[in-house]
């Protein structure tokens, strides 16, 4: 998401004749687009206004603004602590940026905006579909920041894609909070599916991606319209965060266990060659021994392709921060991401294996000196050696694995017209 925010504001400013510099060196305005879903994001947000503040010091000239999830109503303690920034600008208002370089632009945000488009930088896309989060998960910072969820229109994000399309983007990513929320803010009924659909009459659009999907969210028409589609690729992002009831519920994630898994069923009969992702909180308040074997037997249950491991990070202004007493201890929170990295490293390390001697297809997203990466339809990195493939999708045979990623040939006879 913030990578999108970032490409539409610099677009913006570019109406305004401004350029983008590789570094901050010389900048007129420097942006720092910030996270604040755990405090390590914050503090390298915070690392970079220190080095910012010491360079003005030095009395170098230029300007600073602090954009997304940092930025609060309530930003007194910020404000007083990095005087050196000149605007906030809360997530989707970058009016005020755009204000504090241009004196007299007069922009109104309903027309400005919409038809702001970001230039890719990529044969790869982000793709905003509906910003902010209607869930109450009681760790969470998000919906606090990004406010309740808005649908943009089916036209706005069509139009977006055909631009990115135009200037070489082979696959886009629909990004949402909760992207199966799609549409249901909105007068005329779209779900995610729609999106899907007409997506596929673009035809430089090989590949299409979604997240983050949340379990109960995720319909049976979703699903199937996935399983239909010759573009959007089988792997699911569906966080879980814990494999205990008791913990889900002090979570208020919304969903049991068994709920959870009948979703991942219902995918894994529908798509049988699906990926499933999730991400996965160790540490929250009053996580027992028993309730993180529970998430231990989840992660064995269902192997899944791959697990974002966060330790719980008390976030300021949220429920769990407020009213539940941090009281893992920072070494039981380490030992239990520990664990779920190794068992992760061998579950993806045993799939893996399989793919040895096999082809896989890949959207090839980098080349240099013939050297080429690129991803599977399952979202696995691969690594292999070609030429003048940038934006195809090629053939190549696998004969090396790590638990992160695949080393293969090219099949040069069998570059592919045909994604699935
Ligand atoms: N909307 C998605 C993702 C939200 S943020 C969802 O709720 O499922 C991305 C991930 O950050 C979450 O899935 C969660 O695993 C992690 N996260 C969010 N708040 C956190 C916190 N306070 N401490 C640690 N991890 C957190």
């Amino acid at each position: 998401m913030n990578e999108a925010d970032s490409l539409k504001l610099s677009a913006g400013l570019k109406k305004f004749g401004l350029e983008e510099l590789p570094s901050d060196e010389n900048a007129d305005l420097v942006v720092i687009n910030t996270c604040a879903v755990r405090q390590h994001a914050e503090e390298r947000a915070f690392g970079q206004l220190g080095n910012l503040t010491k360079k003005r010091k030095n009395g170098e000239k230029f300007k600073v603004a602090v954009m997304g999830c940092m930025v609060s109503n309530k930003n007194e303690t910020l404000k007083r602590k990095f005087p050196i920034v000149d605007v906030w600008a809360k997530p989707q208002e970058f009016n005020p940026i755009i204000e504090l370089m241009i004196k007299e632009s007069n922009i109104s945000d309903g027309e400005f905006w919409p038809s702001t488009f970001g230039t890719p930088n990529s044969i790869t896309g982000f793709v905003p579909v509906i910003h902010g989060c209607n869930k109450v998960c009681t760790y969470c910072i998000v919906p606090l920041r990004r406010g309740r969820e808005i649908s943009r229109t089916p036209i706005e994000i069509i139009d977006e894609i055909k631009h990115l399309a135009k200037r070489g983007v082979k696959e886009v990513t629909l990004v949402g909070q909760t992207v199966e929320s799609y549409g249901k803010d909105l007068n005329e009924k779209n779900d995610l599916g729609d999106i899907f659909d007409s997506i596929e009459n673009i035809d430089e659009i090989l590949r299409v991606r979604f997240l983050t999907s949340y379990p109960v969210d995720m319909t049976d028409k979703i699903i199937n319209s996935i399983a239909n589609s010759q573009k959007v690729c089988n792997h699911f992002l569906i966080p879980v965060q814990s494999g205990s009831d008791d913990m889900l519920l002090r979570m208020r994630r919304g969903y049991s266990i068994s709920e959870f898994h009948e979703r991942v069923t219902y995918i894994k009969k529908t798509i049988p060659d699906a990926a499933i992702s999730t991400d996965i909180i160790v540490g929250f308040p009053d996580e027992s021994e028993q309730e993180f074997q529970n998430t231990i037997k989840l992660i064995k249950d269902v192997e899944f392709d791959k697990i974002h491991i966060a330790a719980y990070s008390p976030r300021p202004g949220t429920y769990a921060y407020r009213k539940l007493e941090d009281n893992i201890p920072l070494e039981v929170k380490k030992e239990r991401l520990q664990i779920v990295e190794a068992i992760q490293k061998d579950i993806a390390l045993k799939k893996n294996t399989k793919l040895v001697n096999t082809n896989v297809d890949v959207l090839v997203e980098k080349e240099e000196n013939g050297k080429c990466s690129g991803r599977t339809q399952n979202n696995q990195l691969v690594h292999f050696n070609g030429n003048q493939v940038i934006g195809k999708i090629v053939k190549v045979n696998i004969f090396e694995i790590s638990p992160w990623s695949l080393k293969g040939i090219m099949n040069n006879s069998e570059e592919l017209a045909v994604l699935k």
